[in-house]
């Protein structure tokens, strides 16, 4: 299968919390998109491994990707090293994606610049064919996706692009609730976190709202990019 665009994230929760509005949008659209989280999460401080498993997978079905997969490396102690890069050129391999969307190039958690690094190099190699990965007992063919762009998630980076998301707003929110054990529920008992608190479940509204007030639209997010973006031509922008 090929996918059109694959959602990296270092924990579930990320993709949906920082750009699953324009998951839903180009979903919408027809275009093939599946998630891939490196970790479970299992260090998150709220819920189990097994419970955030259960919570990906309502998410996934809330937001109609084709694929998602766990490649289970260590929450918060992954490294951006060899064995984990040639772990995702596999996947890239695999399923092919002309865009690769990944955590934010620098952020509150120590996994997201992490992980939006270690991503972002496995694509580069991904295309180099010296580079030998073999799949179910067979060689796989070199693929270097055609952009890399990080989503902005907890901190309050400045966008170099944002996607107009009016119309998904609602979609984000209903993927971001299936993540019942990790956001604000009135009756957990669990202890509370940066992110269990009603305001921060509010935030996920507000800042798309601001975004999409910047670019005069409803909603939005919004992306840094390790390169320059081009257009075709200067009317192709919104
Ligand atoms: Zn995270």
């Amino acid at each position: 299968m090929k996918l059109d665009i694959l959602a990296v994230g270092a924990h579930p929760d990320d993709v949906e919390l920082s750009c699953s509005g324009t998951i839903a949008k180009e979903v919408d659209r027809g275009k093939k998109v599946g998630i891939l989280d490196l970790t479970r999460g299992e260090l998150g401080t709220r819920g189990s491994a097994e419970i955030r498993d259960k919570e990906a997978k309502a998410a996934a079905e809330i937001l109609g990707v084709v694929m998602r997969h766990n490649l289970e490396f260590s929450d918060g102690f992954f490294e951006n090293n060899t064995a984990h890069k040639l772990e995702i050129i596999k996947i890239l391999r695999k399923y092919k994606p002309e865009i690769v969307l990944c955590n934010a190039i620098e952020d509150r958690h120590i996994d997201h610049g992490k992980g939006a690094k270690l991503v972002s190099e496995a694509c580069f190699l991904s295309g180099l064919r010296k580079i030998e990965t073999i799949m179910n007992g067979n060689k796989q063919e070199a693929w270097r996706p055609k952009h890399v762009f990080h989503y902005i998630q907890w901190k309050n980076l400045k966008p170099d692009f944002v996607v107009d998301i009016s119309g998904y707003l609602d979609k984000k929110v209903e993927s971001v609730l299936a993540y019942r054990s990790q956001f604000f529920d009135e009756k957990s008992n669990e202890p509370e976190t940066p992110i269990s608190s009603s305001n921060f479940l509010d935030s996920i509204t507000y800042r798309a709202q601001d975004m999409g007030r910047l670019i005069n639209k409803e909603h939005a997010e919004g992306f840094n990019v390790d390169r320059n973006v081009a257009v075709d031509s200067i009317f192709d922008l919104i």
